[in-house]
């Protein structure tokens, strides 16, 4: 049977309400709850809050959960797990679980040459460790990043991303060696110039400006991208973006690491977004939709790259038996039937977004891949003014008629929805949104 959202009590509910008087008493206040939802259970792409109201989830817990909430294979195989072993550390251990995975991911990642595993429990761990192995690696000190570009919160990945200023006030000084430059955001390009008539001018910068004024392109260690930025807005570079970099990076022996946390495992519709730019990287730090939701991060690299002694680096709880299993079991239903699925309703998803924007002055451009799609809201196409009040309003309104979103960069918003969705579960999406964002602009 079809489903559909239920909202039967003022949100949030008593419940929700009682629970965040506790969590505002408790609970670390540098969160960003962009509205009141207390979770009790779900199921795919189904949430029920404490107080019984049913909504439909199109952020999928931060683009994690992508074969759905408590998917029976997932949950089947961490019960397993818990009733076998919890935990040894494969830091200072060996077992089977994490050793199968990092087989199954050495043998997913593209590139001929042989690879090696490096397990952490997170996005930045995973940031982290591509940092600290470039330097390793290459003995060089500088890192070029990106405007716009979030790989996490620990000081090495904070320090690498360059995303919203409250991230980063109050945290200097950070991590020294790092450059930031602008990223190929088209719709809103850095040196006022128009595709493709720009000549990708934002890479052919980096070698006839960076690299004759700042920075010597024989002492940078690394650059570090986004195949597609997350948290920056949802940002697809144009196809030739990431081959030039990388030819830049081949030129002078800088490695070309790439932070598939977010974009990784399937959401764009391959296994890595990477895939979709036909350029083999030199490390992928991978995490969020790896295991259903266990804590889980990992660094894949060639063999003769991940070349660190023993001692250099680890972590208690990188590789956790159970987070591996879940892995294993999301895994075989990726490569089944989901990632097909993601590429198949992402077209429908885009499809349905761009009809909207017929329809929708505020909406300022439609763009994604697979089911990492995003939509950037302005007050007025020809000024393109970001519309960040409207964003967080239609945010809000979705959430109040049942339908879960997030946003992402300053005014756009995110559609991260569980690789195992339906058309009925777009349509549904579409037709809410498009009422949340009447209601909210007329
Ligand atoms: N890199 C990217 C691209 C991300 O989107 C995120 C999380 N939003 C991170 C790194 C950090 O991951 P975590 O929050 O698991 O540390």
């Amino acid at each position: 049977m079809e489903q559909h959202p239920v909202i039967k009590t003022s949100l949030p509910g008593p419940r929700a309400n009682k629970l965040i008087e506790t969590d505002r008493r408790y609970v670390s206040p540098s969160y960003t709850r962009m509205y009141p939802l207390v979770v009790e259970n779900a199921r795919g792409l189904w949430v029920r809050d404490v107080d019984g109201n049913i909504f439909l989830d199109f952020t999928s817990g931060i683009a994690v959960c992508t074969t759905g909430h408590c998917h029976p294979n997932v949950v089947e195989a961490i019960k397993k797990q818990a009733d076998r072993l919890i935990h040894m550390s494969g830091t200072d251990f060996y077992y089977g679980p994490e050793i199968r995975l990092a087989e199954k991911l050495a043998s997913l990642v593209p590139g001929k040459d042989p690879k090696k595993v490096y397990f952490g429990n997170s996005g930045s761990e995973a940031v982290e460790a591509a940092f600290k192995l470039s330097r390793w690696h290459t003995r060089r000190e500088l890192t070029i990043a990106f405007y716009g570009a979030f790989h996490g919160r620990t000081m090495g990945a904070l320090s690498l991303t360059a995303s919203k200023t409250v991230q980063k006030k109050r945290y200097n000084p950070l991590v020294q060696g790092i450059t930031h430059i602008p990223y190929a955001y088209c719709f809103r390009c850095a040196y006022n110039l128009t595709y493709p008539r720009c000549n990708m001018a934002c890479v052919r910068w980096v070698e006839e400006t960076l690299f004759r004024t700042t920075t010597p392109p024989e002492e940078v260690a690394a650059i570090i991208v986004e195949p597609i930025q997350g948290e920056g807005g949802y940002i697809v570079p144009p196809p030739e973006f990431h081959r030039e970099l990388y030819r830049i990076a081949k030129t002078y022996g800088i490695l070309y690491v790439v932070d598939e946390v977010q974009s990784g495992m399937g959401r764009t519709g391959k296994m890595f977004a990477m895939e979709h730019f036909g350029v083999i990287p030199d490390m992928t730090a991978i995490a969020k939709g790896i295991a259903s939701g266990m804590p889980l991060g990992a660094l894949v690299a060639p063999a003769d790259i991940m070349d660190w002694e023993a001692g250099s680096h680890a972590s208690t709880f990188g590789g956790n038996p159970i987070s591996c299993q879940a892995a294993l079991a999301t895994i075989e239903l990726l490569e089944k039937e989901l990632i097909a699925n993601a590429a198949l309703q992402g077209e429908r998803l885009l499809n349905q977004l761009g009809k909207l924007q017929e329809i929708h002055e505020c909406i300022g451009d439609v763009r994604g891949k697979g089911l990492m799609v995003g939509i950037e809201l302005v007050e007025d196409r020809s000024t393109l003014k970001p519309a960040a009040k409207w964003r967080n309003g239609i945010i809000r309104k979705a959430f109040e008629k049942g339908l879960l979103l997030l946003g992402c960069g300053a005014n756009s918003i995110r559609f991260c929805p569980a690789l195992t969705i339906t058309s009925h579960e777009i349509d549904l999406c579409i037709s809410i949104l498009d009422e949340a964002i009447r209601d909210v602009t007329e």
